[in-house]
């Protein structure tokens, strides 16, 4: 099931001159009189964490309110359906509203030597739970308002991928704040060389259609992968006569999307039932799997999921292409083949004959 590219490793692993705590300095209680490199103890943080998380997919929009964090919670909640260890980073640090739609308002967390944990939200059938990390985990109240100098917002943006333990991932869902400002530039430095991708989020009103093109352009000088758009309060059903109707008319958010190359991944209704399980702590997607709203997010969770496994193959076929360049010989990679179960024996022989282009067989 996993879609991670790199063996587990322990995140605290650090090179000798470190001091091995699995958060930033700046929530250390010797901070003060510490010598060692604090600029690089952050820097082989963050890399420890990301070296344990397969896909990172970034949900953007340019817009506040379009529903972004809803997008975020239900992808999140989809692909832990489905098996995968996922986690949330709530990175919309002006209204992080993670806590509440998995559950968690007016909890905190303590910080530990290990740093700050992600919350764990179990439900019915998951394999996994979903690990959410969020700045108002920290916070005294929740509606406290949140005013940040730039610095801080650049600080934050690296405690929440370096300081919280995260462990290993094969998601990591990162709700991004709205815009293409510091944050996102920040995080996307940050993530360079990692297989990150973008979700869109956006309505079909003009106004936020046109701040959406933007955040296409964003992408695309980035060269940022970005997976396709997800039109949210894409028509509403009428409760009495159950008739369908738009309050936004779609027309021009077709037409801009396909100018601009980019694929629709799903249109999700305006809906009650949706956002009463947002704000109950447990997105629709698993308190109402059958529903009408669960099943619009289905194609969506889809596309992340195959963008994840056809990155994942691209990088398998490179690292064997790499090994086998490095003068791996077949009768090797038949001991390493003798290692698995013989019942899986076949079916990863094809798999890798198939990876290698092979054209003669492996010997059985
Ligand atoms: P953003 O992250 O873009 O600011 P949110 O996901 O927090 O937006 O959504 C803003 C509000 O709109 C929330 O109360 C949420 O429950 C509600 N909402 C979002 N999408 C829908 C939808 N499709 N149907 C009904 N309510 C929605």
């Amino acid at each position: 099931m996993s879609v991670s590219h790199f063996p587990s490793r322990d995140p605290l692993a650090l090179v000798p001159e470190d001091c091995a705590r699995g958060h930033a300095c700046q929530f250390c209680p010797e901070e003060e009189q510490c010598r060692l490199d604090k600029s690089q103890h952050e820097k082989r943080l963050i890399e420890s964490r990301l070296a344990d998380i397969g896909q990172i997919i970034m949900v953007m929009a340019n817009k506040g309110g379009v529903g972004k964090s809803t997008v975020s919670a239900n992808l999140a909640a989809g692909l832990a359906a489905q098996g995968y260890r996922v986690g949330v980073a709530d990175a919309d640090i002006h209204g992080p509203n993670q806590s509440r739609f998995f559950g968690f308002v007016g909890e905190h967390i303590r910080l530990s030597k290990q740093g700050l944990p992600a919350k764990d939200f179990n439900y019915a059938g998951l394999k996994y739970p979903v690990k959410v990390g969020s700045l108002a985990f920290m916070m005294e109240r929740d509606d406290t308002p949140i005013v940040w100098r730039d610095a801080y917002k650049h600080d934050f943006m690296h405690h929440l991928i370096g300081s919280f333990d995260w462990g290993p991932l094969d998601f990591l869902v990162i709700d991004m704040p709205p815009g293409t400002g510091n944050e996102l530039i920040t995080l996307a430095d940050m993530l360079e060389g990692h297989d990150v991708a973008a979700l869109l989020v956006t309505t079909a009103q003009e106004v936020a259609l046109m701040d959406s093109i933007k955040a296409v352009r964003f992408c695309q000088e980035r060269g940022l992968p970005l997976i396709g758009v997800v039109e949210n309060m894409a028509g509403v059903t009428c409760p009495h006569c159950e008739g369908q109707f738009h309050v936004f008319p779609r027309g021009h958010l077709a037409e801009a999307l396909a100018a601009a190359d980019v694929q629709s991944v799903a249109q999700i209704p305006l809906s009650l039932a949706l956002s009463t399980a947002s704000d109950c702590g447990v997105p629709v997607l698993l308190a109402a799997p059958q529903s009408l709203e669960a099943q619009a997010f289905a194609p969506m969770i889809k596309a992340c999921r195959e963008h994840a496994q056809a990155v994942f193959a691209e990088a398998a076929k490179q690292s064997l292409h790499n090994f086998t360049q490095a003068g791996l010989s077949e009768s090797e990679l038949e001991q390493a083949l003798n290692q698995v179960p013989a019942e899986e024996q076949d079916a990863l022989r094809q798999q890798l004959q198939d990876l290698l282009g092979i054209s003669s067989p492996l010997a059985p």
